[in-house]
């Protein structure tokens, strides 16, 4: 097992919620530059003066640090059961920090355990490689986010959508409307076609491990993706939903393999507040990196 230590999770814990990543920031600020819109450059001035602030004081950019999903990359030797628990209690401890604000509630009582920790809480993916190092990608993606998230069945009557690019690009761009500035924009999407129902939400939100700046290696997939983004600023939705030319700012799409009789379109959404970061250990359990 290699020897990561609980303050170094806790760090990466503490880089993520107050702070973004630089491809996430490079391009709130050029949108902010291309803006023309007098409230729309407003409201984005504010979130990069909210964010100077936040990476400055220590402090999370977004009062709901939403919940953690976890990417772990490692060696056949990592022990799994006690990677969770360490990360657990470094959740734990960012929790009494202030890093993480207490979001896991009994969905019975509504209890709060006020630790970030309660049955079915910690969501992570393994996977092993045969490098000598081990990446940690966290991601914090809160309520609002989330709750704006769609999965669609194509065909679809109700969109005039078929089985193809163009009936997926329906479902996106009909998603991003009913999102409307209630997971606050400029947002970003991660899509994925086909799949199952679970399998879809799980893909989709992997496309945000991608760099904002990446492109697409499948020709198809790279053109939908510049389409949606600049038909989706053309919607006048802008940041926070009060107009403008900037209401989507990344759109990643992948496609997996799916039942003949099933065509699932499936949308997470990202809000400005875009955090995840990742970190590097060697074979010691040594902090090497930042990932982003
Ligand atoms: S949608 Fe994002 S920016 Fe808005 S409150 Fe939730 S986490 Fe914060």
């Amino acid at each position: 097992m290699l020897k990561i230590s609980q303050s170094d999770l806790v760090e990466l814990i503490r880089k993520t919620s107050c702070e973004l990543p630089q491809d996430v920031l490079k391009t709130l600020q050029a949108a902010h530059r291309r803006e023309t819109a007098k409230r729309a450059k407003f409201v984005l001035e504010q979130i990069l003066r909210n964010l100077r602030m936040a990476e400055k004081i220590e402090q999370p950019i977004c009062q709901d640090t939403g919940v953690i999903h976890t990417y772990v990359y490692h060696p056949k030797d990592l022990d799994l059961e006690k990677f969770r628990k360490l990360f657990l209690g470094a959740v734990k401890k960012a929790t009494q920090k202030g890093y993480l604000r207490p979001n896991s509630v009994d969905s019975l009582t509504s209890a709060n355990s006020n630790t970030n920790i309660g049955p079915g809480t910690g969501k992570f993916e393994f996977k092993t490689w045969n490098k000598p190092y081990v990446d940690i990608v966290i991601m914090l993606k809160g309520s609002g986010s989330e709750n704006v998230s769609r999965q669609y069945k194509l065909p679809s009557a109700s969109l005039q959508a078929d089985r193809d690019l163009a009936g997926v690009e329906r479902c996106i761009l009909d998603a991003l409307v009913h999102a409307q500035g209630r997971g606050c924009s400029p947002g970003f999407l991660g899509v994925c076609i086909g799949g199952d129902r679970e399998k879809g939400y799980r893909v989709s939100k992997r496309q945000f491990l991608r760099k904002v700046q990446d492109k697409n290696k499948i020709k198809e997939l790279a053109k939908l993706e510049d389409q949606i983004l600049k038909k989706a600023n053309q919607l006048n939705i802008g940041p926070m939903g009060l107009g403008g030319k900037t209401t989507l700012s990344g759109v990643k799409i992948t496609a997996i393999n799916r039942h003949p009789g099933s065509y699932f379109v499936t949308i997470s959404y990202m809000c400005w507040a875009y955090r995840r970061q990742g970190a590097r250990f060697d074979k010691d359990g040594k902090f090497m990196k930042w990932i982003y």
